[in-house]
This record gives C-alpha cells, sequence and structure tokens, in this order.
C-alpha cells in the first residue's frame, strides 16, 4: 500500500513510478503522469496550431497590402 499515491486528478490511487508530485495553489499534490502528458499534449497541439494560424494570417495580411498597395502597407497595418 505504501506504494500507492492518491491522484487528485484521477481521484484514485496508482503506483509511485507513475507520479509526479504538481505545485498548486493549495500546496503540493500527486498527479499521474499519463493524465498530465494527456492534458500538456492537447493543450501544446492547440497552442502550437493556433500561433501557426495568426503567423499565418499576418503573412498573408502583409502579402496581401504589399500587392494591392505598396508603400501604404505601413499606414494601413499600424492597426
Ligand atoms: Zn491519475
Amino acid at each position: 500500500m505504501t506504494n500507492k499515491v492518491y491522484c487528485y486528478h484521477c481521484m484514485t490511487y496508482h503506483h509511485r513510478e507513475t507520479m509526479r508530485k504538481m505545485m498548486t495553489r493549495s500546496g503540493v499534490r500527486w498527479r499521474c503522469i499519463r493524465s498530465i502528458e494527456a492534458t500538456r499534449g492537447s493543450l501544446e497541439e492547440r497552442d502550437a496550431f493556433g500561433e501557426q494560424q495568426s503567423e499565418l494570417n499576418r503573412a498573408q495580411a502583409r502579402a496581401y497590402q504589399e500587392s494591392v498597395m505598396p508603400g501604404r502597407r505601413l499606414a494601413t497595418l499600424s492597426c
């Protein structure tokens, strides 16, 4: 029983080897690696996708502005 730690995410006990200490507002808590990676994986994918999209949008807007009205892009993009 001593090698089992309570996982606040799953609200159950896992083996200590599958757990990581997490700093939360209420102190140190244990959470299983599987749930951490599941959350982090989806977050990172979403962030990377969002950044990629906005960068693409900026590049496209810049290219469009330069093609339509060269010389005026600074004024029109200064918002
Ligand atoms: Zn867990």
